[in-house]
């Protein structure tokens, strides 16, 4: 039997099914005499006292023993049990309806799901997960069933969801693999098996009624697949495509601290997107060129107030020290759009997208913005850092942004803390207006970095997020290459440097025409840098060139994509598994 999921963590494992059952049961409601309601409150309070221990002891192991972004979901998770204000809902709950607590409790955090689960953030989406996970860690605790997971052997764990704090525990445990009912590509449960390589496919629906434990298991992450009681046969094929994923993973990541040129001798700068400071150790292990964009809005999410200067100053200096003298490229705020957070109302828009987000709202928050130019300021005083601004459509905007910029520099001067004095200051190219202005843009900036994920959306009026038209959504369309290609040529022409931080960078199909294009600079998560540096280092300047020229006259999407898929998948065929 072959069960197919989302492929979550790659890598390919054979071994015993673990069938962790545990029988989710909807407390029923029940209405509890005053005389009830303090010992109600205790046990809700020791229900999460007890639920943050075990996330808190979790976070301990993985923080002396993981480091990087593992600690840190944790810490987000122990953060929403420590939310007083939710908490204080479920209290009302049962000191002024009279409901019992496990009701109080799922009702609670049932709503509190369903409010993420409306965003069309899939950030926020997926701390629904979250959310899902510690309602029943609470439940389970109230209703006295929580069972904690012991692996009597290595296997492969099958459960309908697992926790973070889960998945930390059965790593503990040798966990040889995950598969899960539910699930999404962004989970916490899924970051964290992939940080800690541990091959994982979600979304399997129904795999916990399919299987036994015993049964045996063929577990390919990197396709999706889940196969139940395989042949001798099967097993036989999996076993050595197995041994080739590992010693391919292996020859990618020790060849990708090294330096990448095309076969003719061309550098490629390849550089790390990143969300969290703590994501230094994996960047530095894939060998990026630097910080390409450090998107501040995760050091804004899930607060109940804005990070002060000085949390923000600590926060960016480590993140350049770390890398210095490589360069880092920080972001303001790229608030709104479908990016929330619960602190700062934007309110409910109709558009989002074309509303109250960015510079926009950055601009009409004066005191917000010039505290983070302030922060990134002190954070160059060894010169590697540099300050970008997203969403830019217009030179006003510029003009404004350079005003606060001088500002906060004065002020710094005035009140003698140190800063980096040449700090450069540019803009994201996401918006078509600033490409059909590009000339006079960059004569007012000192350097581009072209946004793909927003372009694409903007100029081709494509909800980025809405899965009902993502079939219109693709970087290869002409027109988007199109104003790609006019951007590089305006910075070219005004003589200031132009890189590319959207998807599309790590999109090593794409990599060949941006390299043509004039493009020697793209930014990516860290996890596709090694691919990325493959993929430069078997091409030549001439063959970049000669797939975009075969390119350039076509005038559709799916004519692009055909072309380049062919071209790469004839010359890359032996590089790369899966
Ligand atoms: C982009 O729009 O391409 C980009 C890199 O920014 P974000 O995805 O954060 O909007
Ligand atoms: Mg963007």
């Amino acid at each position: 039997m072959v069960l197919e999921g989302i492929p979550a963590s790659p890598g390919i494992v054979i071994g015993p099914c673990f069938l962790y059952q545990y029988r989710r049961m909807e407390p029923e409601p029940r209405r509890i005499s005053e005389k009830k309601v303090r010992t109600e409150i205790r046990n809700f309070r020791k229900s999460i006292h007890n639920a943050k221990n075990y996330i808190r002891e979790s976070y301990e192991k993985a923080r002396l023993q993981y480091g990087g972004e593992i600690p840190r979901i944790l810490e987000i998770q122990l953060e929403i049990l420590n939310d007083k204000v939710f908490l204080e809902e479920i209290e009302h709950l049962i000191r002024k309806e009279k409901f019992n607590a496990a009701y109080a409790t799922f009702l609670i955090f049932s709503s509190k799901k369903e409010q993420l689960l409306r965003v069309s953030d899939n950030y926020m989406r997926e701390r629904a997960l979250d959310v899902a996970n510690l309602k029943w860690l609470v439940l389970e605790n109230l209703m006295g069933s929580r069972r904690p997971i012991v692996l009597p052997r290595p296997a492969v764990v099958v459960a309908d969801d697992l926790s973070p704090a889960d998945t930390v525990n059965l790593h503990q445990q040798k966990v040889l693999g995950i598969a899960t009912n539910k699930g999404g590509i962004n989970s916490h449960t899924v970051i964290i098996a992939r940080a800690l390589s541990v091959p994982a496919v979600v979304g399997l629906e129904r795999i916990t009624d399919r299987v036994q434990t015993g049964h045996k298991l063929v577990l390919d992450g990197s396709h999706g697949k889940v196969i139940v009681n395989p042949t001798t046969k099967t097993i036989q094929e999996y076993q050595k495509r197995r041994n080739l994923f590992l010693s391919l993973e292996e020859a990618l990541i020790k060849e990708s601290v090294k330096e990448s040129r095309t076969r003719d001798g061309k550098r490629i700068f390849i550089l790390a997107n990143i969300e969290f400071e703590n994501e230094m150790k994996q960047v530095k292990k894939v060998g990026a060129d630097g910080i390409g964009l450090f998107r501040t809005e995760g050091i804004y999410i899930n607060r109940h107030m804005l990070p002060s200067e000085e949390e923000q100053t600590r926060i960016y200096l480590k993140v350049a020290q770390a890398m210095y003298p490589k360069p880092v490229t920080i972001r303001t705020i790229d608030i709104g759009g479908d990016k929330i957070f619960p602190h700062i109302f934007v309110g409910q828009e109709p558009n989002p997208f074309l509303g109250y987000r960015a510079i926009r709202f950055c601009l009409d928050h004066a005191d917000c913005f010039i505290s983070q130019l302030r922060a990134m300021l002190r954070a160059n005083v060894k010169g590697n850092v540099q300050v970008m601004i997203p969403m830019v459509s217009s030179l006003e905007e510029v003009y404004q942004v350079r005003e606060l910029f001088e500002k906060a520099k004065q002020d710094l001067e005035r009140e003698g803390i140190p800063y980096g004095k040449d700090t450069k200051l540019g803009i994201m190219v996401e918006i078509p207006s600033v490409v059909t202005l590009a000339e006079a843009f960059a004569r007012e900036v000192d350097f581009f970095s072209i946004g793909t994920n927003d372009l694409v959306q903007y100029t081709l009026a494509v909800d980025r997020s809405n899965e009902h038209v993502a079939y219109l959504y693709s970087h290869f369309h002409p027109a988007v290459l199109r104003l790609i290609k006019e951007t590089v040529e305006a910075a070219q022409t005004v003589g200031i440097p132009v890189s590319m931080c959207g998807e599309m960078a790590g999109d090593p199909v794409a990599v060949p025409v941006l390299i043509a294009m004039g493009l020697d600079t793209l930014s990516a998560a860290h996890v596709m840098i090694p691919e990325m540096k493959k993929v430069v280092r078997q091409l030549t300047l001439a063959e970049c060139q000669a797939v975009y020229q075969e390119i350039r006259p076509l005038k559709t999407t799916r004519e692009i994509k055909k072309t380049l898929e062919t071209f790469f998948s004839e010359k890359f065929k032996d590089v790369f598994y899966g």
